[in-house]
């Protein structure tokens, strides 16, 4: 019914335990299409609508029975409402991500885990970026087996909350997705556990994406099938679907194949521009796009390979393109999808910017995931929204104040630095306009002047990224030019090494000054105390709820801080952003007092 081959070799190999894969080379299931044939009704298939069980003689399971399927598959192809125009190509979106864990890998992991069972193996093994581990402890869950899975440090927490309540048992690694997936080969080896992920049987479930987008075009065949590029394994898939389908007599061509990868991860992209047959790994991965996080892709050879024999092309985007055409998507064609998966629409994106875009052609993306997957991805580019008292007067403040006109999202390559020194007003307003789109009044400016005065005054030069908090910042503050806010003159904290730390401070309010000092069990313990102490009014605060947020990496990182104050039945959030997490503290004290106490 199949054989396994070694992919490089073409040599037919086995193996007396669960690992379908050489050490350095990729198997592959050959599949006997003269035994389908005899086996399956050509009508029958060009007629009946795509559904799994119309696939299953297409696929390496020796007993039906032992299928362990959650009705993956059946996905819809959507046809572009707006991009397609705009192009002027015929385009269709593959959804992927209404799979039953959001993402392609459910069709492949169906095989995978049914192989698993059917072979009898104790358990499971696997090494993923996160849509493979979500997907395989949930076939491994409905098939009643233990599944162990390696990722690498800094998968989102949504995927890993799905890994978790699917039973799955999850190991953190310090290393990137191939040190994880050489650590659960050399397990799956010595303890005999079926090795799931990139291997030789997924390509069998995963192809039956490819069956179904000619199906669902009734038997048209796509000129051009845009994946985004992981491990190359699902582009693989797709290459072996069309060429099955060709072989059954299905179609008479297949489509070329466009492999997209990030620009901060793209060994593929490097081999085809160099016209080389093998993949050079990378040092490491650098993306936000974490599905497509791969150094070293394990079926690279066989991804390069389709995109050759198809005569397609590899790809490569940033990831700030990635992030726009993710929003793009949602906003103009109704689909959240992964960045991953709007890779492949930030590559058309770029063809159309080249003037390489084919009039006519009927093009298909792929888009391989959902994009509740990875939410702070999208929370990263997104302003946050306001928080307001439920009362009208408070909407209509910010709807008067045009800041529903302002963008939702800013695309930005975030460590690009804006200023260095102080900006004049008229900079200042420039900059927001070309960065949120968005013409603020004097008043809002005169408040960002003063945050950036703030930063700068830190020793901190201001970049891209920090003007958005800054924005944010400013946006709730209270007016500035008010003479009965509360105002810091000056601080001071001190700590040590096992000391107990203590602070000072002096505020003003109608231009008198209080003066307070207390400790605390850390500085910004002791400066709030100091600051509840020095308050001039005599009702009591709590403090309920402090957050605390680093926005970037490094030491001189940004920290938002966010926190409640409660006055009797009032409560008021302060928030404010600072190099400096003792001011940015002492900033969102001021802010809830302020806030607390309206004219
Ligand atoms: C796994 C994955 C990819 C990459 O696919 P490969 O088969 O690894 O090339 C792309 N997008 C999403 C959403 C994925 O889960």
């Amino acid at each position: 019914m199949y054989q396994l081959l070694d992919f490089n070799t073409k040599d037919v190999v086995t193996t007396d335990d669960f690992v379908f894969a050489g050490e350095t080379s990729p198997w592959e299931v050959q599949m006997d299409i003269e035994h389908i044939r005899r086996k399956i009704n050509l009508d029958y298939f060009v007629s009946a609508a795509p559904c799994l069980s119309k696939y299953l003689p297409l696929m390496p399971i020796q007993e039906p029975a032992n299928f362990v399927s959650l009705r993956e598959s059946a996905t819809p192809l959507v046809k572009s409402k707006v991009l397609g125009k705009e192009l002027g190509i015929d385009l269709y979106f593959k959804v992927e991500g209404k799979n039953p864990t959001g993402s392609f890998k459910d069709r492949g992991s169906a095989v995978d885990i049914s192989i698993a069972k059917e072979l009898g193996a104790k358990g499971v093994i696997l090494a993923s970026t996160g849509n493979m581990a979500a997907s395989c402890s949930c076939y491994a869950a409905a098939a009643k087996m233990p599944c162990f899975i390696v990722v690498p440090e800094g998968v989102s927490m949504s995927k890993l909350a799905q890994v978790i309540s699917f039973g799955g048992k999850i190991i953190q690694v310090k290393g990137s997705y191939n040190d994880a997936a050489n650590l659960a080969y050399k397990i799956a080896k010595s303890r005999k556990f079926f090795l799931a992920g990139d291997y030789a049987f997924r390509v069998e479930g995963q192809k039956t994406g490819a069956f179904e987008v000619i199906d669902q075009l009734l038997f048209q065949v796509p000129d051009e099938v845009i994946i985004p590029v992981g491990c190359g394994t699902n582009i693989t898939a797709y290459a072996k679907g069309f060429a099955e389908y060709k072989d059954l007599g299905l179609i008479h061509k297949i489509p070329r194949l466009v492999g997209v990868q990030s620009t901060g991860a793209c060994s593929l992209v490097n081999a085809f521009d160099k016209k080389a047959k093998h993949l050079e790994p990378l040092e490491r991965a650098d993306t936000i796009a974490t599905a497509i996080a791969v150094p070293f892709p394990i079926d690279g050879d066989k991804a390069i390979d389709a995109i050759y024999q198809t005569g397609g092309e590899a790809s490569a985007v940033s990831d700030t393109d990635m992030l726009k055409a993710q929003y793009y998507l949602s906003t103009q064609e109704g689909l959240f999808v992964e960045s991953a998966s709007a890779a492949t629409v930030a590559h058309l994106f770029k063809k159309k910017e080249q003037g390489l875009i084919k009039p006519g052609q009927r093009v298909v993306c792929v888009l391989s995931g959902e994009g509740l997957k990875d939410p702070s991805v999208v929370l990263k580019s997104a302003i946050q929204p306001p928080i307001i008292y439920p009362n009208e007067k408070d909407f209509d403040k910010l709807y008067d104040s045009n800041f529903f006109d302002n963008k939702t999202m800013v695309f930005v390559e975030k460590d690009q630095v804006l200023f260095r020194d102080m900006p004049n007003p008229t900079q200042t307003k420039e900059a927001l306009e070309n960065l949120f789109g968005a013409n603020y009044n004097d008043d809002l400016i005169a408040k960002v002047q003063s945050c950036i005065e703030r930063f700068l005054a830190k020793g901190r030069a201001i970049h891209i990224s920090d003007l958005q908090d800054i924005v944010q910042d400013a946006m709730e503050m209270v007016d500035i030019t008010r003479s009965d806010i509360l105002k810091v003159v000056s601080f001071k904290v001190t700590t040590g090494q096992d000391k107990i730390a203590e602070a000072e401070v002096t505020v003003e309010l109608n231009g008198q000054l209080y003066y307070a000092s207390n400790k605390g069990v850390g500085p910004v313990d002791a400066i709030i105390q100091a600051l509840c102490k020095a308050c001039p009014s005599e009702i009591q605060y709590q403090l309920t709820d402090y957050k605390v947020q680093i926005r970037g990496q490094g030491a001189d990182a940004v920290v938002y801080v966010e926190m409640k104050l409660i006055k009797g039945s009032q409560n008021s959030v302060g928030k404010a952003v600072s190099p400096d997490i003792i001011q940015a503290s002492v900033e969102a004290f001021i802010d809830a007092y302020n806030i607390a106490h309206p004219v």
